[in-house]
């Protein structure tokens, strides 16, 4: 079986967040088992010399409504998987992948249009079997296979139902669609054209990245509109938890820390915490540090941490943010930030600090409102850093509470059952709580990092589903 996995990002080339880390990781996982590329657009961004890229002799042209677009094609190779880079002009001239500081790209229908028909001329060249999508922006890859390649397999993976590739009415035409998928049954939504429905509904199996996840969007409250249409598609819906890749993410051997660290040399990661907490100015380094590391948006809960934050702050904690978004969230932050010397925020995409922040932190705050798996957990996790996370979608899948006796999950958190202010303030009660507890908090932290958090079982149920296909 010949597998092509396709991604708008990929790490290290290009990241965002979740995607990126999902794409290097599974399918250098299954790598081992299967023969496989995966492909990326080639940013402009993307340092070829640094990672080697080299140009390919296949260049082609494709074409969407009344015009033609030029593609030519790179490959590298990244933890043993062979990368394939698709570059056309519109698709790759940016400078992150998706949008900047004023929103969205207005082309992204274009953009991604190219780059998901690309991919389907990229299977038949590459004489491929299955061909693996991954959200929205390689969705219409789904629909055209149906047309030009019937015989192509094809896997459709929701890495993240909120974000759809929503786009006006004109964009059947600017991609050449016919007028017949314009439809509520085919990508119609609202007037609007659904890229996200494409891959829904032309795909053979359609994954989403944890079990809960799998099942809350079937409801009105997560479904973000799609609910009943995913209802109509059930039956070749199914939920995977995702992974991380566990050599990356290693606290042993993570050339990103100042000193590393083991489950069997856990007094070491002390040492990370007073480095990280001098660096930022903390006045006493021994108080319980709690760290949030991601986007500015509702969906991480981030508006019920500023709600909080200044309650929070007068217990004996140092708190730590890192992240980029909403600009309202963000000045919000840094107004606080004025006011309390143990509260740091930091702005921006930085791979190294968040390392090693996940080394230096005691707690990892998630109280995310929906989350369809998660890794920051299980990056915490593998880190020795106790999470505190709300009870939905991957957290679920993934940490319970440590008051809970069961063992339905490895790892071992304070759980939220709902969010609210309220359970907020009452779950870093409870972590304070834990911390005072110096052998409770040192077993679980150093329990938690001997969980299975890598690709490996989930592979094997994607290498199942594949062999079902083909
Ligand atoms: P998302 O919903 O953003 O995809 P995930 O939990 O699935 O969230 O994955 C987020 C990934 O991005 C993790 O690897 C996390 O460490 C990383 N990340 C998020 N924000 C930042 C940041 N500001 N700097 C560095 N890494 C970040």
């Amino acid at each position: 079986m010949k597998l092509l996995f396709a991604a708008a990002e990929i790490f290290p080339y290009a990241k965002t967040g979740g995607l990126a880390d999902v794409a290097q990781a599974l399918p250098s996982t299954l790598s081992k088992e299967i023969e496989l590329f995966s492909v990326m657009p080639l940013y402009d961004f993307i340092d070829r010399e640094k990672f080697s890229l080299t140009e390919m002799h296949e260049s082609f042209q494709i074409t969407l409504g009344n015009n033609i677009y030029d593609i030519s094609l790179f490959e590298g190779m990244n933890q043993g998987v062979r990368t394939l880079f698709v570059h056309e002009a519109m698709l790759c001239h940016c400078i992150t992948p998706y949008g900047n500081k004023n929103g969205d790209y207005l082309s992204n229908d274009l953009r991604f249009g190219i780059f998901s028909k690309t991919l389907v001329i990229l299977a038949q060249m590459f004489e491929i079997d299955l061909l693996h999508l991954n959200d929205w922006h390689t969705a219409l890859a789904a629909l055209w296979a149906k047309e030009i390649l019937p015989e192509l397999h094809v896997v459709y993976t929701i890495h993240n139902l909120a974000y759809q590739g929503l786009f006006p009415r004109e964009s059947i035409e600017r991609l050449g669609l016919r007028e017949h998928y314009f439809t509520p049954e085919g990508i119609e939504f609202w007037g609007e054209v659904n890229c996200m429905k494409a891959g829904i509904a032309y795909s053979d199996v359609v994954t989403t990245v944890s079990p809960t996840y799998a099942k809350e969007i079937l409801s009105p409250e997560f479904g973000c509109g799609l609910e009943g249409f995913l209802q109509v598609h059930a039956s070749k819906l199914h939920g995977i938890l995702n992974g991380i890749d566990t050599v990356l993410f290693d606290p042993l051997v993570d050339n990103f820390l100042p000193e590393n660290y083991g489950s069997k040399k856990f007094k070491t990661k002390k040492n990370n915490k007073i480095l990280f907490c001098t660096e930022q100015g903390f006045e006493d380094t021994d108080k319980p540090l709690i760290v949030f590391i991601g986007r500015f948006t509702e969906q991480k809960g981030l508006d019920v941490i500023i709600e909080v934050l200044p309650k929070l702050l007068k217990e004996n904690l140092n708190f730590v943010i890192l992240g980029e978004g909403d600009e309202v969230m963000a000045d919000a932050l840094k107004a606080v930030s004025q006011h309390y010397d143990n509260f740091s925020i930091l702005f921006g995409y930085d791979e190294s600090l968040s390392h090693r922040m996940y080394a230096a932190a005691d707690f990892l705050l998630m109280p995310s409102r929906f989350e369809p798996c998660g890794l920051n957990q299980l990056i915490a996790l593998r880190y020795g850093t106790i999470p505190i996370v709300t009870e939905v979608g991957g957290l679920r899948d993934t940490i319970r509470d440590i008051d809970k006796r069961d063992n339905s999950t490895c790892g071992q958190g304070i759980v939220l059952h709902t969010l609210s202010s309220k359970a907020l303030i009452e779950a870093v009660m409870r972590s304070l709580q834990l911390f005072s507890d110096t052998k409770q908090f040192s077993t679980i932290s150093k329990s938690n990092m001997h969980c299975n958090v890598s690709f490996k079982e989930s592979a094997k149920i994607y290498l199942k589903l594949y062999r079902q296909e083909v």
